[in-house]
């Protein structure tokens, strides 16, 4: 390991993160093992949340797969994850929120959570899996969360009446989980 990797190791240590993504794996359910540069490559995530087929938490890269059927289909995945990693040590727990603002920006600009999110960019679209979505208009992207918020609002509150009359709410839908993040 170099003294890079070193210095990584230890600050994802020591701003908790890398204990947080070892909590998170075992809570998802997931086999651990040591990997390179001081990486935990954790397999068999089995959470829904994230919506992500694999994502970093400080040095521990968690996946649905095995990191194993990763590397042998699509081994940039790995170089993506890691990217994060460095991500998180810059910023220690202060990358979730600055990536979730990253992530609502990229949503109002290109109404992708990835295509203008600086942390997806920096870690490579290209490996991620991401496509890089043109730039719309600020004001059709504000416009265009006020009409989801409307809609979130009027499903919660039909839900609230069907639950009221002793309904069942709508199922939710299902959704796949093949993005990374
Ligand atoms: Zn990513």
């Amino acid at each position: 390991m170099l003294p890079v990797h070193r210095v990584r190791q230890v600050g994802n240590w020591a701003n908790v993160s890398t204990p947080l993504g070892l909590l998170i794996a075992r809570v998802g359910g997931c086999t651990v093992a040591r990997g390179p540069r001081g990486l935990h490559l954790a397999d068999g995530y089995r959470l829904r949340f994230p919506y992500a087929g694999a994502f970093a938490v400080g040095n521990v890269l968690l996946s649905r797969q095995e990191w194993s059927h990763h590397e042998r289909t699509n081994p940039s995945l790995l170089q993506h994850e890691e990217a994060h990693t460095w991500q998180w040590a810059a910023l220690g727990p202060l990358f979730l929120p600055a990536y979730a603002a990253a992530m609502g920006w990229s949503w109002l600009r290109t109404g992708d959570r990835a295509s203008a999110n600086w942390f997806e960019i920096r870690a490579g679209l290209d490996v991620g899996g991401y496509v890089r979505l043109p730039l719309r208009p600020l004001r059709e992207g504000l416009a265009d969360a006020v009409r989801v918020a409307r809609a979130q609002l009027s499903r919660v509150s039909g839900r609230d009446r069907s639950r009221a009359d002793g309904r069942n709410g709508p199922a939710a839908g299902s959704r796949g989980a093949d993005a990374v993040a």
